[in-house]
C-alpha cells in the first residue's frame, strides 16, 4: 500500500513537472500550432526515422501540395513518391495515401476520432494512433517510442530489454498511468497532448541516447537513473548487431542525350522509385572496382558480374556514394557506362535529363543523378 502511494506520488511528480517544464521549453515546430488531426498525422508518419529538422522542410511542402485528405486521396502515385523523395521507407507515404482513400470511403472524408478507428488505418500502428488522439484531440492516450522508451526507463530505472514482452508491456502501462493523470489535470490546456509531447521532447533535447543533460533535466530529482549513476546504460538495448559491408555498381549510360533508367519492382525496398542499373558485387572486398574498357587499366580486382550488361568507359567512378540501410553499410560506385549488347525492351527507360528531375528517385541514385546535371 506504501508503495503503492509512493509510485502514485512519482507519477503525479512527473507529470507536473513535465508539463510545466514543456509549457516554457517546447520547440515552436510547424505541426505544433495546429490541432488539424491530417496535419499531425502527416508529422507523425514522417518523423518516424527521420529528424526534426529534416522533416520540417517536408512537412511545409507536403501541406502547400496536398492541404487535404481529399487532395492525398486523389493524388497520382508520381506525385506523392516525389514529394517523398529522399525521406525514405516510402511504404510509409503509400499507407498514408491508402488510409486517406479510407476516409474518404468510410468516414465521409472526416478523419475519425475514435482511437480503433484511427487504429485500423493502414500503416498506423498503436504509437501513431496514440500521438494522433492525444495530440489532435487530447485523449488519454498513451504513446510509447524511442525517445519516450529512453526517459521513462531512466526515471524508473527499468533495467531489462525493453523490446521484450514484459517489459514492453511495463512500459505502455507507465506511459498509460502518466496520460491518465495528466488528463485529471485542470490549470494546463491540452494536458493529455502536452503530456505525451513533452515526453517526447525530454528525450530529443535533454535525456538524449549519450551525455544526457540531467543538470538541466526537469525530472532530476525523481530520475532513480540519475541517482545511481545508470543513465549510460539505460535503455538496456543488449547487443548490437554487427553490421555488413555491402558493395553496388551503377551505371550511367547516355545516349543522344537520354540516360537509361529504371523503376524498383513492387514489393520490394524502395519499391517503384527510379534508379540506374546498377548490380551487387557479392562478398567483394571494400576497394575492389571493375575495370575500366577505356583504359585497360585495373584500378583494383575485377570481381565477376555474370550476365552484366554494362562495360565501364571512364578510367574514375563517376562518384562512390557511402549509406547505411538497416544493418547494411552499403557503398555505391557509379561509372558511366555503354551497354554490352543492344538494350532489351525491359531493361529501363532511356529519358532526357529535364525528365529524371521530375521522378523519384531512391536517396543514393539521386545523389548520382546530382552529380551527372553538375557535371
Ligand atoms: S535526470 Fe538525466 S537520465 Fe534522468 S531523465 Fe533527466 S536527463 Fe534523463
Amino acid at each position: 500500500m506504501e508503495q503503492l502511494e509512493r509510485s502514485t506520488h512519482k507519477i503525479k511528480t512527473v507529470v507536473n513537472v513535465l508539463l510545466d517544464w514543456f509549457a516554457t521549453n517546447a520547440r515552436d515546430l510547424p505541426w505544433r500550432r495546429t490541432t488539424n488531426p491530417y496535419a499531425i498525422w502527416v508529422s507523425e508518419i514522417m518523423l518516424q526515422q527521420t529528424q526534426v529538422k529534416t522533416v520540417i522542410p517536408y512537412w511545409q511542402r507536403w501541406m502547400r501540395k496536398m492541404p487535404t485528405i481529399a487532395v492525398l486521396a486523389k493524388a497520382r502515385p508520381e506525385k506523392i513518391h516525389k514529394l517523398w523523395e529522399g525521406l525514405g521507407y516510402y511504404t510509409r507515404v503509400r499507407n498514408m495515401q491508402q488510409a486517406a482513400q479510407q476516409i474518404i470511403s468510410q468516414y465521409n472524408g472526416k478523419f475519425p476520432k475514435n482511437f480503433d478507428d484511427i487504429l485500423s488505418l493502414p500503416g498506423v500502428g498503436r504509437y501513431t494512433a496514440g500521438a494522433i488522439s492525444s495530440i489532435a484531440f487530447n485523449q488519454s492516450r498513451p504513446i510509447l517510442d524511442g525517445n519516450v522508451i529512453r526517459v521513462l526507463t531512466r526515471v524508473f530505472a527499468i533495467t531489462t530489454d525493453p523490446r521484450e514482452r514484459k517489459t514492453n508491456a511495463q512500459l505502455w502501462r507507465l506511459a498509460e498511468e502518466l496520460v491518465l493523470h495528466a488528463s485529471r489535470i485542470t490549470h494546463h490546456v491540452s494536458p493529455c497532448s502536452h503530456l505525451n509531447q513533452s515526453l517526447m521532447e525530454l528525450g530529443a533535447l535533454v535525456c538524449t541516447p549519450r551525455s544526457p543533460l540531467c543538470g538541466d533535466c526537469p525530472l532530476t530529482k525523481s530520475c532513480i537513473a540519475r541517482k545511481k549513476n545508470l543513465q549510460e546504460t539505460l535503455p538496456n538495448l543488449g547487443k548490437r548487431e554487427a553490421s555488413t559491408a555491402r558493395r553496388f555498381v551503377a551505371f550511367v549510360v547516355e545516349r543522344s542525350g537520354r540516360f537509361l533508367v529504371r523503376q524498383r519492382p513492387a514489393g520490394v525496398v524502395n519499391a517503384h522509385l527510379w534508379e540506374f542499373p546498377n548490380v551487387e558485387i557479392p562478398g567483394a572486398p571494400a576497394s575492389c572496382r571493375p575495370v575500366s574498357t577505356s583504359s585497360k587499366q585495373h584500378a583494383g580486382k575485377m570481381p565477376a558480374l555474370p550476365g552484366c550488361d554494362f562495360h565501364p568507359i571512364s578510367t574514375q567512378p563517376l562518384c562512390t556514394i557511402r549509406h547505411s540501410i538497416t544493418r547494411y553499410r552499403i557503398t555505391l560506385d557509379a561509372w558511366r557506362a555503354e551497354l554490352t549488347k543492344p538494350a532489351l525492351k525491359d531493361s529501363g527507360s532511356w529519358l532526357e535529363a529535364a525528365q529524371l528531375r521530375e521522378l523519384a528517385f531512391t536517396a543514393a541514385h539521386k545523389k548520382i543523378l546530382g552529380h551527372i546535371m553538375a557535371g
